[in-house]
Protein backbone atom coordinates (compact mmCIF):
# COMPACT_ATOMS: atom_id res chain seq x y z
CA UNK A 1 0.00 0.00 0.00
CA UNK A 2 0.91 3.50 -1.19
CA UNK A 3 2.83 5.44 2.47
CA UNK A 4 0.42 8.18 3.55
CA UNK A 5 2.39 11.58 3.60
CA UNK A 6 0.83 14.47 5.69
CA UNK A 7 2.35 17.70 4.63
CA UNK A 8 1.41 20.98 7.22
CA UNK A 9 1.54 23.95 5.37
CA UNK A 10 1.41 24.93 1.77
CA UNK A 11 4.44 27.40 1.90
CA UNK A 12 7.29 27.02 -1.22
CA UNK A 13 8.65 24.39 1.53
CA UNK A 14 5.74 22.29 1.80
CA UNK A 15 4.73 22.60 -2.03
CA UNK A 16 7.81 21.31 -3.22
CA UNK A 17 8.88 18.31 -0.58
CA UNK A 18 4.96 17.41 -1.32
CA UNK A 19 4.87 17.50 -4.95
CA UNK A 20 8.87 15.31 -5.00
CA UNK A 21 7.00 12.72 -3.06
CA UNK A 22 3.24 12.18 -4.62
CA UNK A 23 6.37 12.07 -8.34
CA UNK A 24 7.94 9.30 -5.99
CA UNK A 25 5.02 7.11 -5.69
CA UNK A 26 3.69 8.41 -1.77
CA UNK A 27 -0.11 9.65 -1.23
CA UNK A 28 0.50 12.76 0.03
CA UNK A 29 -1.90 15.44 1.30
CA UNK A 30 -1.31 19.22 2.18
CA UNK A 31 -3.04 21.03 5.43
CA UNK A 32 -2.80 24.37 4.96
CA UNK A 33 -4.67 26.94 7.28
CA UNK A 34 -4.73 29.62 5.43
CA UNK A 35 -7.32 29.82 2.04
CA UNK A 36 -4.57 29.67 -0.29
CA UNK A 37 -1.19 28.29 -1.21
CA UNK A 38 2.11 29.71 -1.32
CA UNK A 39 2.56 31.04 2.82
CA UNK A 40 4.33 34.06 2.42
CA UNK A 41 4.47 33.70 -1.67
CA UNK A 42 1.29 35.18 -1.69
CA UNK A 43 -0.62 38.00 -3.76
CA UNK A 44 -3.07 40.75 -2.69
CA UNK A 45 -5.82 41.89 -4.70
CA UNK A 46 -8.15 45.13 -4.73
CA UNK A 47 -9.81 47.03 -6.61
CA UNK A 48 -8.35 45.91 -9.75
CA UNK A 49 -5.23 46.12 -8.49
CA UNK A 50 -3.04 42.84 -7.73
CA UNK A 51 0.49 42.74 -5.47
CA UNK A 52 2.82 40.13 -4.68
CA UNK A 53 2.74 40.20 -1.04
CA UNK A 54 6.18 38.38 0.31
CA UNK A 55 9.31 37.66 -2.09
CA UNK A 56 9.95 39.41 -5.51
CA UNK A 57 13.47 39.04 -6.64
CA UNK A 58 13.96 36.00 -8.35
CA UNK A 59 17.54 34.51 -8.04
CA UNK A 60 18.76 30.61 -8.89
CA UNK A 61 16.55 30.07 -11.74
CA UNK A 62 17.61 26.65 -12.03
CA UNK A 63 16.40 26.19 -8.78
CA UNK A 64 13.02 27.39 -9.65
CA UNK A 65 12.78 24.92 -12.62
CA UNK A 66 14.22 21.97 -10.67
CA UNK A 67 10.94 20.59 -8.95
CA UNK A 68 9.40 20.39 -12.74
CA UNK A 69 11.91 18.88 -14.65
CA UNK A 70 12.20 15.95 -11.77
CA UNK A 71 9.07 15.19 -12.05
CA UNK A 72 9.16 15.25 -15.48
CA UNK A 73 7.44 18.15 -16.63
CA UNK A 74 8.51 21.17 -19.11
CA UNK A 75 8.79 24.22 -16.47
CA UNK A 76 7.79 26.50 -19.38
CA UNK A 77 4.44 24.54 -19.93
CA UNK A 78 3.40 25.93 -15.72
CA UNK A 79 5.47 29.38 -15.81
CA UNK A 80 8.11 31.54 -17.94
CA UNK A 81 10.43 33.76 -16.60
CA UNK A 82 12.88 36.92 -18.02
CA UNK A 83 15.73 38.06 -17.34
CA UNK A 84 15.94 41.72 -15.88
CA UNK A 85 18.66 43.70 -16.76
CA UNK A 86 19.57 46.15 -15.00
CA UNK A 87 18.35 44.24 -12.75
CA UNK A 88 18.39 47.17 -9.94
CA UNK A 89 18.89 50.55 -8.80
CA UNK A 90 20.43 51.12 -5.85
CA UNK A 91 20.20 55.03 -4.34
CA UNK A 92 23.31 55.76 -1.82
CA UNK A 93 22.99 59.12 -0.65
CA UNK A 94 22.43 61.28 -3.79
CA UNK A 95 24.29 59.04 -6.19
CA UNK A 96 22.17 56.54 -7.92
CA UNK A 97 23.63 53.12 -9.52
CA UNK A 98 22.09 51.10 -12.33
CA UNK A 99 23.11 47.26 -11.55
CA UNK A 100 23.98 45.30 -14.45
CA UNK A 101 24.20 41.43 -14.57
CA UNK A 102 26.05 41.96 -17.53
CA UNK A 103 29.67 41.85 -15.91
CA UNK A 104 31.55 43.56 -18.28
CA UNK A 105 28.71 46.50 -17.42
CA UNK A 106 29.28 45.93 -14.02
CA UNK A 107 33.09 46.02 -14.02
CA UNK A 108 32.86 49.26 -15.35
CA UNK A 109 30.93 50.72 -12.05
CA UNK A 110 34.74 49.42 -9.98
CA UNK A 111 36.82 50.49 -12.86
CA UNK A 112 35.68 54.02 -12.47
CA UNK A 113 35.67 54.23 -8.75
CA UNK A 114 39.24 53.05 -9.30
CA UNK A 115 42.07 50.85 -9.63
CA UNK A 116 41.96 48.95 -6.23
CA UNK A 117 37.81 49.06 -5.95
CA UNK A 118 38.59 47.37 -9.46
CA UNK A 119 40.92 44.19 -8.39
CA UNK A 120 39.64 44.20 -5.23
CA UNK A 121 36.26 43.30 -7.04
CA UNK A 122 37.73 40.84 -9.00
CA UNK A 123 39.65 39.12 -5.67
CA UNK A 124 36.70 39.14 -4.11
CA UNK A 125 34.51 37.67 -6.63
CA UNK A 126 36.98 34.70 -7.28
CA UNK A 127 37.23 34.34 -3.34
CA UNK A 128 33.52 34.33 -2.88
CA UNK A 129 32.91 31.85 -5.83
CA UNK A 130 35.42 29.23 -4.35
CA UNK A 131 33.84 29.37 -1.01
CA UNK A 132 30.15 29.11 -2.69
CA UNK A 133 31.45 26.08 -5.05
CA UNK A 134 32.15 24.12 -1.51
CA UNK A 135 29.05 24.96 0.87
CA UNK A 136 26.72 24.22 -2.16
CA UNK A 137 28.12 20.88 -2.45
CA UNK A 138 29.22 20.13 1.11
CA UNK A 139 26.53 22.21 2.91
CA UNK A 140 23.37 23.56 0.95
CA UNK A 141 22.22 20.16 -1.13
CA UNK A 142 22.99 18.17 1.48
CA UNK A 143 20.64 17.30 4.87
CA UNK A 144 22.02 16.71 8.14
CA UNK A 145 20.78 14.16 10.30
CA UNK A 146 23.71 12.57 12.51
CA UNK A 147 26.96 14.22 14.58
CA UNK A 148 28.47 11.85 12.28
CA UNK A 149 27.23 14.04 9.54
CA UNK A 150 29.16 16.82 10.04
CA UNK A 151 31.53 16.06 13.13
CA UNK A 152 33.84 14.03 10.68
CA UNK A 153 37.35 15.35 9.72
CA UNK A 154 36.50 16.08 5.89
CA UNK A 155 33.38 18.01 6.90
CA UNK A 156 35.13 20.06 9.75
CA UNK A 157 37.97 20.97 7.16
CA UNK A 158 35.40 21.95 4.56
CA UNK A 159 33.63 23.93 6.77
CA UNK A 160 36.74 25.52 8.06
CA UNK A 161 37.75 26.03 4.49
CA UNK A 162 34.44 28.74 4.37
CA UNK A 163 36.25 31.07 6.82
CA UNK A 164 33.09 32.13 7.90
CA UNK A 165 34.01 33.89 11.23
CA UNK A 166 33.68 37.31 10.38
CA UNK A 167 31.00 39.13 9.35
CA UNK A 168 30.05 39.46 5.88
CA UNK A 169 30.29 43.35 5.82
CA UNK A 170 34.19 42.91 7.82
CA UNK A 171 34.74 40.13 4.97
CA UNK A 172 34.04 42.10 1.98
CA UNK A 173 35.55 45.17 3.49
CA UNK A 174 38.93 44.14 3.17
CA UNK A 175 38.88 43.55 -0.89
CA UNK A 176 36.89 46.86 -1.89
CA UNK A 177 38.11 50.62 -0.44
CA UNK A 178 35.11 52.67 -1.46
CA UNK A 179 32.39 52.59 0.70
CA UNK A 180 29.16 53.47 -1.69
CA UNK A 181 30.17 50.15 -3.79
CA UNK A 182 30.63 48.27 -0.25
CA UNK A 183 27.13 49.35 0.34
CA UNK A 184 26.39 47.89 -2.87
CA UNK A 185 27.95 44.81 -2.04
CA UNK A 186 26.03 44.47 1.76
CA UNK A 187 22.50 45.35 1.74
CA UNK A 188 21.75 41.21 0.06
CA UNK A 189 21.75 39.46 3.66
CA UNK A 190 19.12 41.57 4.54
CA UNK A 191 17.33 38.94 1.55
CA UNK A 192 17.64 36.21 4.87
CA UNK A 193 17.01 38.56 7.48
CA UNK A 194 20.60 39.44 8.82
CA UNK A 195 23.10 42.38 9.20
CA UNK A 196 25.96 42.63 6.69
CA UNK A 197 27.40 43.75 9.89
CA UNK A 198 26.54 41.05 12.24
CA UNK A 199 25.65 37.73 9.97
CA UNK A 200 28.47 35.38 9.17
CA UNK A 201 30.61 35.92 5.91
CA UNK A 202 29.67 33.02 4.15
CA UNK A 203 26.38 35.03 2.89
CA UNK A 204 28.51 37.08 1.05
CA UNK A 205 27.57 34.08 -1.76
CA UNK A 206 24.24 36.02 -2.04
CA UNK A 207 25.00 39.24 -3.76
CA UNK A 208 27.43 36.97 -5.41
CA UNK A 209 25.26 34.90 -7.16
CA UNK A 210 22.97 37.81 -7.87
CA UNK A 211 25.56 39.72 -9.63
CA UNK A 212 26.71 36.60 -11.74
CA UNK A 213 23.66 34.36 -12.45
CA UNK A 214 21.37 37.36 -12.62
CA UNK A 215 17.81 38.48 -11.46
CA UNK A 216 14.84 37.20 -13.57
CA UNK A 217 11.12 38.30 -13.16
CA UNK A 218 8.34 35.47 -13.29
CA UNK A 219 5.70 36.58 -15.76
CA UNK A 220 2.49 37.81 -13.59
CA UNK A 221 4.45 37.86 -10.87
CA UNK A 222 6.35 35.80 -7.95
CA UNK A 223 2.53 34.52 -7.19
CA UNK A 224 2.20 32.43 -10.52
CA UNK A 225 5.21 30.00 -8.81
CA UNK A 226 3.06 29.20 -6.38
CA UNK A 227 -0.04 28.51 -8.72
CA UNK A 228 2.57 26.46 -11.16
CA UNK A 229 3.67 23.89 -7.83
CA UNK A 230 0.16 23.54 -6.92
CA UNK A 231 -0.87 22.99 -10.71
CA UNK A 232 2.04 20.06 -11.00
CA UNK A 233 1.53 18.87 -7.58
CA UNK A 234 -2.64 18.28 -8.12
CA UNK A 235 -2.25 17.12 -11.45
CA UNK A 236 -0.32 13.86 -9.96
CA UNK A 237 -2.94 13.45 -8.03
CA UNK A 238 -1.85 15.44 -4.97
CA UNK A 239 -4.48 16.69 -2.20
CA UNK A 240 -4.21 19.91 -1.07
CA UNK A 241 -7.01 21.06 2.26
CA UNK A 242 -7.35 24.38 2.15
CA UNK A 243 -8.54 26.04 5.11
CA UNK A 244 -7.49 23.24 7.41
CA UNK A 245 -5.13 24.75 10.35
CA UNK A 246 -3.48 21.06 11.84
CA UNK A 247 -3.55 21.81 15.65
CA UNK A 248 -0.91 18.75 17.14
CA UNK A 249 1.33 16.51 15.68
CA UNK A 250 0.15 12.78 17.43
CA UNK A 251 2.82 11.10 18.41
CA UNK A 252 2.62 7.46 20.28
CA UNK A 253 6.43 6.97 22.11
CA UNK A 254 8.73 7.80 19.39
CA UNK A 255 6.59 7.61 16.24
CA UNK A 256 4.63 9.88 14.30
CA UNK A 257 0.89 7.94 14.01
CA UNK A 258 -1.17 10.92 13.26
CA UNK A 259 -2.60 14.55 12.84
CA UNK A 260 -5.20 16.08 14.77
CA UNK A 261 -7.46 18.60 12.92
CA UNK A 262 -10.96 20.27 13.54
CA UNK A 263 -11.01 17.75 16.66
CA UNK A 264 -10.41 14.70 14.96
CA UNK A 265 -7.34 12.92 14.68
CA UNK A 266 -6.26 11.57 10.77
CA UNK A 267 -3.39 8.94 11.24
CA UNK A 268 -0.71 9.18 8.53
CA UNK A 269 2.96 7.02 8.19
CA UNK A 270 4.77 10.38 7.95
CA UNK A 271 4.68 14.24 8.49
CA UNK A 272 6.44 17.10 6.70
CA UNK A 273 5.85 20.19 8.59
CA UNK A 274 6.25 22.76 6.78
CA UNK A 275 4.93 25.65 9.22
CA UNK A 276 7.63 27.44 11.12
CA UNK A 277 10.24 25.31 12.81
CA UNK A 278 9.85 27.39 16.35
CA UNK A 279 6.42 27.69 15.98
CA UNK A 280 5.51 24.20 15.21
CA UNK A 281 7.83 22.43 17.69
CA UNK A 282 6.62 24.70 20.93
CA UNK A 283 2.47 23.93 19.42
CA UNK A 284 2.20 21.24 17.32
CA UNK A 285 4.01 18.65 19.45
CA UNK A 286 2.87 17.10 22.76
CA UNK A 287 5.23 17.48 25.67
CA UNK A 288 6.42 14.38 25.34
CA UNK A 289 7.39 14.82 21.90
CA UNK A 290 9.37 18.05 22.88
CA UNK A 291 11.28 16.10 25.40
CA UNK A 292 12.48 13.39 23.31
CA UNK A 293 13.00 16.18 20.85
CA UNK A 294 15.07 18.54 23.12
CA UNK A 295 12.95 21.51 21.83
CA UNK A 296 10.95 22.73 25.37
CA UNK A 297 9.37 26.69 24.72
CA UNK A 298 11.86 27.75 27.22
CA UNK A 299 14.29 27.52 24.44
CA UNK A 300 12.35 28.49 21.82
CA UNK A 301 11.41 31.64 23.50
CA UNK A 302 14.73 31.99 24.95
CA UNK A 303 17.40 30.44 23.02
CA UNK A 304 17.10 30.84 19.69
CA UNK A 305 17.48 33.87 17.87
CA UNK A 306 15.36 34.92 14.89
CA UNK A 307 15.57 37.13 11.55
CA UNK A 308 14.15 40.26 11.34
CA UNK A 309 11.09 41.33 10.36
CA UNK A 310 9.29 44.11 7.59
CA UNK A 311 6.94 46.46 7.54
CA UNK A 312 5.25 46.10 4.09
CA UNK A 313 2.83 49.12 1.86
CA UNK A 314 0.71 47.77 -0.96
CA UNK A 315 -0.09 50.56 -3.00
CA UNK A 316 -2.55 51.31 -5.70
CA UNK A 317 -1.30 54.04 -7.39
CA UNK A 318 -3.30 55.96 -10.75
CA UNK A 319 -0.22 56.57 -12.70
CA UNK A 320 2.99 55.53 -13.69
CA UNK A 321 6.38 56.48 -12.60
CA UNK A 322 8.43 56.02 -15.84
CA UNK A 323 11.44 56.73 -13.49
CA UNK A 324 11.11 53.27 -11.58
CA UNK A 325 12.18 50.33 -12.52
CA UNK A 326 11.21 46.87 -11.28
CA UNK A 327 13.59 46.93 -8.20
CA UNK A 328 14.88 50.02 -6.62
CA UNK A 329 16.51 50.16 -3.43
CA UNK A 330 16.84 53.11 -0.98
CA UNK A 331 20.44 53.03 1.39
CA UNK A 332 20.07 54.50 4.93
CA UNK A 333 23.45 57.22 4.97
CA UNK A 334 24.30 55.77 7.62
CA UNK A 335 23.59 52.09 7.02
CA UNK A 336 25.08 50.17 10.21
CA UNK A 337 23.51 52.52 12.55
CA UNK A 338 20.40 51.87 10.82
CA UNK A 339 20.88 47.82 10.90
CA UNK A 340 21.78 47.96 15.07
CA UNK A 341 18.19 50.13 15.19
CA UNK A 342 16.46 47.45 14.32
CA UNK A 343 18.46 44.94 15.76
CA UNK A 344 17.40 46.86 18.97
CA UNK A 345 13.97 47.41 17.94
CA UNK A 346 14.28 51.37 17.34
CA UNK A 347 11.67 52.13 14.65
CA UNK A 348 14.53 53.29 11.85
CA UNK A 349 14.81 57.01 11.53
CA UNK A 350 16.39 57.40 8.23
CA UNK A 351 15.27 53.77 6.96
CA UNK A 352 16.57 51.66 3.85
CA UNK A 353 13.52 50.08 2.15
CA UNK A 354 12.86 48.56 -0.99
CA UNK A 355 10.53 49.42 -4.07
CA UNK A 356 8.75 46.92 -6.31
CA UNK A 357 7.11 47.76 -9.55
CA UNK A 358 5.85 45.22 -11.46
CA UNK A 359 4.33 47.56 -13.47
CA UNK A 360 7.44 48.36 -15.07
CA UNK A 361 7.36 45.12 -16.62
CA UNK A 362 4.02 43.87 -16.76
CA UNK A 363 0.44 45.22 -17.63
CA UNK A 364 -1.18 43.08 -15.63
CA UNK A 365 -0.78 43.79 -12.30
CA UNK A 366 -2.98 47.28 -12.65
CA UNK A 367 -5.61 48.78 -14.62
CA UNK A 368 -4.40 50.42 -17.58
CA UNK A 369 -1.65 53.63 -16.97
CA UNK A 370 -2.22 52.40 -13.84
CA UNK A 371 0.85 51.03 -10.98
CA UNK A 372 0.60 48.61 -8.37
CA UNK A 373 3.78 49.65 -6.12
CA UNK A 374 5.17 47.39 -2.93
CA UNK A 375 7.58 49.37 -0.16
CA UNK A 376 9.27 47.16 2.59
CA UNK A 377 10.88 48.60 4.83
CA UNK A 378 13.32 46.19 7.18
CA UNK A 379 12.04 46.19 11.10
CA UNK A 380 12.66 44.44 14.20
CA UNK A 381 10.61 41.47 14.40
CA UNK A 382 7.64 41.05 18.03
CA UNK A 383 10.86 39.87 20.15
CA UNK A 384 12.36 43.23 20.50
CA UNK A 385 9.44 45.57 18.95
CA UNK A 386 5.14 45.80 18.64
CA UNK A 387 4.01 48.22 16.74
CA UNK A 388 0.78 49.36 17.53
CA UNK A 389 -1.72 49.83 14.48
CA UNK A 390 -1.32 53.31 14.48
CA UNK A 391 2.67 53.72 14.86
CA UNK A 392 2.52 51.56 11.62
CA UNK A 393 0.19 53.74 9.44
CA UNK A 394 2.00 56.71 10.84
CA UNK A 395 5.35 55.10 9.84
CA UNK A 396 3.70 54.53 6.51
CA UNK A 397 2.60 57.92 5.72
CA UNK A 398 6.32 59.02 7.03
CA UNK A 399 7.53 56.47 4.13
CA UNK A 400 5.73 57.52 1.52
CA UNK A 401 6.63 61.08 1.76
CA UNK A 402 10.65 59.87 1.73
CA UNK A 403 10.10 57.91 -1.29
CA UNK A 404 8.36 60.45 -2.92
CA UNK A 405 11.69 62.50 -1.75
CA UNK A 406 14.01 60.21 -2.67
CA UNK A 407 12.45 59.51 -6.08
CA UNK A 408 11.20 62.57 -7.45
CA UNK A 409 7.53 60.28 -7.11
CA UNK A 410 6.03 63.77 -7.90
CA UNK A 411 2.69 64.20 -5.15
CA UNK A 412 2.37 60.28 -4.78
CA UNK A 413 0.70 60.57 -1.70
CA UNK A 414 -2.29 62.08 -3.96
CA UNK A 415 -2.25 59.26 -6.39
CA UNK A 416 -3.11 56.75 -4.06
CA UNK A 417 -5.99 54.79 -4.64
CA UNK A 418 -5.62 51.68 -2.58
CA UNK A 419 -3.14 51.16 0.54
CA UNK A 420 -2.77 48.57 2.76
CA UNK A 421 -0.21 47.80 5.02
CA UNK A 422 1.29 45.02 6.38
CA UNK A 423 3.24 44.27 9.78
CA UNK A 424 4.89 41.95 11.85
CA UNK A 425 2.13 41.12 13.54
CA UNK A 426 0.19 40.23 10.41
CA UNK A 427 3.38 37.58 9.65
CA UNK A 428 2.82 36.40 13.15
CA UNK A 429 -1.27 35.53 12.91
CA UNK A 430 -1.43 34.83 8.96
CA UNK A 431 1.16 32.43 8.45
CA UNK A 432 2.14 31.00 12.47
CA UNK A 433 5.48 33.07 11.66
CA UNK A 434 6.99 32.73 15.56
CA UNK A 435 7.43 36.39 16.52
CA UNK A 436 6.32 37.79 13.19
CA UNK A 437 10.20 37.17 11.47
CA UNK A 438 10.11 37.57 7.80
CA UNK A 439 12.59 35.35 7.30
CA UNK A 440 12.43 32.65 10.30
CA UNK A 441 14.95 31.86 12.05
CA UNK A 442 18.08 34.36 11.73
CA UNK A 443 21.01 32.52 10.05
CA UNK A 444 23.80 33.28 12.73
CA UNK A 445 26.49 30.79 12.61
CA UNK A 446 25.17 28.65 15.49
CA UNK A 447 22.36 28.66 13.57
CA UNK A 448 23.52 27.51 9.96
CA UNK A 449 24.07 24.21 8.46
CA UNK A 450 24.76 21.18 11.36
CA UNK A 451 23.38 23.50 13.45
CA UNK A 452 20.18 24.59 11.97
CA UNK A 453 17.10 22.61 12.42
CA UNK A 454 17.30 19.37 10.67
CA UNK A 455 15.05 18.50 7.96
CA UNK A 456 14.75 14.86 9.56
CA UNK A 457 13.78 15.06 13.62
CA UNK A 458 16.39 14.08 15.65
CA UNK A 459 14.19 11.09 17.52
CA UNK A 460 10.72 11.25 16.35
CA UNK A 461 10.33 8.40 13.74
CA UNK A 462 8.52 10.30 10.78
CA UNK A 463 8.70 13.58 11.34
CA UNK A 464 10.48 15.58 9.00
CA UNK A 465 10.65 19.26 8.72
CA UNK A 466 11.28 21.98 5.45
CA UNK A 467 10.88 25.69 5.40
CA UNK A 468 13.02 28.65 6.19
CA UNK A 469 14.15 27.97 9.63
CA UNK A 470 15.08 24.86 8.76
CA UNK A 471 18.26 23.42 6.97
CA UNK A 472 19.69 24.85 4.61
CA UNK A 473 17.19 28.22 5.30
CA UNK A 474 15.39 31.29 4.01
CA UNK A 475 15.01 32.92 0.86
CA UNK A 476 12.72 30.96 -1.95
CA UNK A 477 15.39 28.98 -3.64
CA UNK A 478 16.78 27.50 -0.38
CA UNK A 479 13.19 26.81 0.98
CA UNK A 480 12.63 24.49 -2.33
CA UNK A 481 16.20 23.29 -1.99
CA UNK A 482 14.43 22.31 2.12
CA UNK A 483 11.54 20.81 0.40
CA UNK A 484 13.93 18.70 -1.82
CA UNK A 485 15.69 17.44 1.30
CA UNK A 486 13.07 16.72 3.78
CA UNK A 487 11.54 14.99 0.68
CA UNK A 488 14.90 13.02 0.21
CA UNK A 489 15.01 11.70 3.92
CA UNK A 490 11.04 10.59 3.91
CA UNK A 491 12.32 8.39 0.80
CA UNK A 492 16.04 7.25 2.61
CA UNK A 493 13.28 6.22 5.53
CA UNK A 494 10.80 4.53 3.14
CA UNK A 495 14.17 3.02 1.72
CA UNK A 496 15.22 1.43 5.28
CA UNK A 497 12.38 -0.59 5.71
C1 LIG B 1 8.21 40.31 2.57
C2 LIG B 1 9.12 39.21 2.13
C3 LIG B 1 9.94 39.39 1.03
C4 LIG B 1 10.75 38.35 0.60
N1 LIG B 1 11.50 38.54 -0.52
C5 LIG B 1 12.15 37.49 -1.05
C6 LIG B 1 12.71 37.60 -2.34
O1 LIG B 1 12.60 38.64 -2.99
N2 LIG B 1 13.33 36.50 -2.86
C7 LIG B 1 13.43 35.33 -2.18
O2 LIG B 1 14.00 34.37 -2.70
N3 LIG B 1 12.90 35.20 -0.94
C8 LIG B 1 12.23 36.24 -0.38
N4 LIG B 1 11.62 36.11 0.83
C9 LIG B 1 11.77 34.87 1.58
C10 LIG B 1 10.83 33.77 1.10
O3 LIG B 1 9.62 34.30 0.71
C11 LIG B 1 10.60 32.77 2.21
O4 LIG B 1 11.84 32.33 2.75
C12 LIG B 1 9.80 31.56 1.74
O5 LIG B 1 8.69 31.92 0.96
C13 LIG B 1 9.34 30.81 2.98
O6 LIG B 1 8.67 29.65 2.62
P1 LIG B 1 8.32 28.54 3.70
O7 LIG B 1 7.78 27.40 2.96
O8 LIG B 1 9.46 28.31 4.60
O9 LIG B 1 7.26 29.19 4.72
P2 LIG B 1 5.85 29.90 4.62
O10 LIG B 1 5.72 30.64 3.36
O11 LIG B 1 5.71 30.67 5.89
O12 LIG B 1 4.81 28.70 4.61
C14 LIG B 1 4.41 28.03 5.78
C15 LIG B 1 2.97 27.65 5.60
O13 LIG B 1 2.53 26.91 6.75
C16 LIG B 1 1.19 27.30 7.04
N5 LIG B 1 0.88 26.93 8.42
C17 LIG B 1 1.35 27.47 9.57
N6 LIG B 1 0.84 26.84 10.63
C18 LIG B 1 0.01 25.89 10.16
C19 LIG B 1 -0.82 24.91 10.78
N7 LIG B 1 -0.90 24.78 12.10
N8 LIG B 1 -1.56 24.10 9.98
C20 LIG B 1 -1.51 24.20 8.64
N9 LIG B 1 -0.74 25.12 8.00
C21 LIG B 1 0.02 25.94 8.76
C22 LIG B 1 1.22 28.79 6.80
O14 LIG B 1 -0.08 29.31 6.66
C23 LIG B 1 2.04 28.86 5.51
O15 LIG B 1 1.22 28.74 4.38
C24 LIG B 1 10.79 37.13 1.30
C25 LIG B 1 9.99 36.95 2.42
C26 LIG B 1 9.15 37.97 2.83
C27 LIG B 1 8.27 37.74 4.01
Amino acid sequence: MKQKITVIGAGVGGLTAALKLQAHGYDVTILEKNHHVGGKMNQLKVDGYRFDMGPTIVMMPDVYRQPFVETGADPTDYFTMQRVDPFMTVQIDDERYPISNDLVQLTKLFETSSDADMAGFLNYLADIYRKYLNAKDNFIDRSFRSPRDFFNLKTLKQAFQLKTFSSSYHDMQKFIPNQHLQYLLSFQTLYIGISPFSGPSIYNIIPMIELLYGVWFIDGGMYQYAKALERRFTELGGTIELGHPVEKIVTEQDQVVGVRVQGSVRSTDAVVVNADYPYAVETLLSQDAQRREHVSPQRVNQKLQYSMSCLLLYLGVDRKYQQLGLHTIKMASDFKRNLSEIETGVLPSDPSYYLYNPSALDDSFAPAGCSSLYVLVPVANLRHQHLTEAEAQTYAQQVIQQAEQDFALTDLANHVQVQRVFTPTDFAELYNSKYGTAFGLKPTLRQSNYFRPHNKARRIQGLYFAGASTHPGAGVPIVITSGELAAREVERDGSDD
